[in-house]
């Protein structure tokens, strides 16, 4: 397995011959390496995907997909510790929360696995004498590009929701996090996916994610991952007419009013920040609070920060480290810019003992931000969380959408009309009252609006994402 490419249901070595370090983001030491793939490696993985849409995949019922997804599910759960282990180390996550990747992962297989029978088509009323059929069919080839942060749950919700509805699948998994995604590849063919089905090429973005996104036998493509490269991905998916779902970044909004229930506000506020050390693209990353509380929920908060531990994976602190030397001093550098142009730092948590060559951040609270700081309207991707004043409602709503992006937002009252008319009046493709929801959300549709990228991901929507229409009118006179 080391340094190979998975495709049509076969370990094999890279067109190359090359291969990239795999290094562990809590210490910097090389534990392993994956394969470099390249152009010809995705050409092959797209042809035998091309393969397996002409062979028994397309001959499967819709249950019998799913039960192969089902099963897959179990196979994940039944070699779950050493899935675990191998998230943890590849991308510097803590214990817990691989530990709940990998039950996400293994849950929306099983969530497919069990929808995909149920999904139906239409019947059109039409004409006298003839019967309109409206249904769903794979689009044939998709592409799936994942990011760093949260490699496994966002493969089961993108390549899950793809088999289910029969497309034949090629993934180029993020140079920095392959491992898992390379076991589960080898475990769905032991689950009994049909060769071909489940392809997997490790490598950089430039080259392998540039040979999926500009391949001509691809029919579609879900990327997840920055809005630079997003932008990329529309551009070259435009070029063959080819459907493109964008999950891009976020700067989602805690919105806090002078009503709220603190005991539940300020643990999820704190917890939606620091979840995955802040690399989560719906972390919750600005805190908006109505000015009569603002000094008491600044205080609250802070305490929080200033004792939040760091530290390697295995100790399963509250935050483990950033996932490479080039995220660490991306956030470093939007922390000592916003010091040197005036934003105050409220509380930071502490770096103590951590290994040397890890790439590690302390959570930092900033407080009293700029409306036009970078911090209050660019997203950080470390645990950064900036904190800002509001005067009303209709200030809370104009602050909460002053941003490009809108994923999701968090909106704490008890008033129940303004619960209702801030969730709607907020751009942002998620947003949860009284609660927060950073990642997860199996069955909860998810995905942007704006600079956060389009299209829907998660839950049964996934389903119509993935698949196309086809109106058949049939006249039986
Ligand atoms: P990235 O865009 O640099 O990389 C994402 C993936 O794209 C990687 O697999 C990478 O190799 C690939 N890639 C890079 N250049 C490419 C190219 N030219 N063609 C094709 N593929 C290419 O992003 P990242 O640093 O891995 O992830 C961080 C970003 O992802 C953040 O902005 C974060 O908010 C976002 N993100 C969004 C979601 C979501 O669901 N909305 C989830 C996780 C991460």
């Amino acid at each position: 397995m080391k340094g190979m490419v998975f495709i049509g249901g076969k370990w094999q070595a890279p067109s190359s011959g090359k291969t990239i370090d795999v290094i562990d983001p809590g210490t910097g030491q090389v534990i392993g390496r994956i394969a470099d793939g390249q152009a010809a490696d995705i050409d092959l993985a797209v042809k035998a995907a091309r393969q397996a849409l002409a062979g028994p995949w397309a001959r499967l019922t819709a249950t019998e997909r799913g039960r192969l997804l089902t099963r897959l599910a179990e196979r994940i759960m039944a070699n779950y510790d050493e899935l675990v282990d191998l998230e943890s180390r590849d991308c510097g996550k803590v214990l817990s929360t691989a530990r709940s990747d990998i039950k996400l992962l293994a849950r929306y297989f099983e969530f497919y696995g069990g929808a995909v029978d149920k999904i139906h088509g239409e019947i059109i009323p039409y004409q006298n004498n003839h019967a309109v059929s409206l249904v769903r069919q794979p689009f044939g080839v998709t592409g799936h590009i994942i990011p760093w942060n949260y490699p496994t749950q966002i493969l089961g919700r993108s390549v899950g929701a793809a088999l289910a509805m029969g497309n034949a699948t090629v993934v180029k998994p993020a140079e920095d996090a392959s491992l898992s995604i390379l076991r589960v590849a080898e475990l769905a063919a032991e689950a009994g996916f049909p060769e071909g089905t489940f392809n997997v090429v490790p490598g950089y973005g430039a080259t392998a994610g540039q040979a999926l996104i500009s391949h001509p036998g691809v029919n579609f493509v879900s990327f997840t991952g920055s809005p630079q490269v997003g932008t990329i991905v529309q551009q070259e998916t435009a070029r063959h007419h080819v459907k493109c779902v964008l999950e891009l970044g976020g700067k989602s909004p805690q919105v806090v009013f002078a009503d709220a229930n603190l005991e539940r506000a300020i643990p999820a506020i704190v917890n939606g920040i620091i979840q995955n050390a802040g690399q989560t693209c719906s972390a919750g990353s600005r805190l908006l609070v109505q000015k009569e509380i603002y000094d008491e929920v600044l205080a609250r908060v802070a305490d929080r920060f200033a004792k939040l531990r760091t530290g390697v994976q295995s100790d399963d602190l509250d935050c483990g480290p950033l996932i490479n030397a080039r995220q660490r001093e991306r956030v470093q550098r939007f922390i000592d810019d916003a010091v040197q142009s005036g934003a105050r730092i409220a509380a930071q948590g502490k770096l103590d003992g951590v290994p040397s060559g890890g790439f590690y951040v302390a959570p930092t609270l900033f407080a009293d931000v700029p409306r036009e700081h970078l911090l209050a309207k660019e997203e950080v991707f470390g645990p950064v969380l900036a904190a800002m004043p509001f005067e009303d409602e209709a200030d809370a709503i104009a602050l909460a959408n002053d941003t490009d992006y809108g994923l999701v937002a968090g909106v704490w009252t008890e008033h129940g009309g303004r619960q209702q008319r801030v969730a709607r009046a907020i751009d942002s493709g998620q947003v949860y009252i009284n609660c927060y929801g950073a990642g997860g959300g199996v069955e909860l549709p998810f995905g942007g609006f704006g600079k956060s990228g389009h299209g829907r991901e998660k839950g049964l929507l996934a389903l119509e994402e993935m698949s196309i229409t086809k109106t058949i009118v049939h006249n039986y006179e």
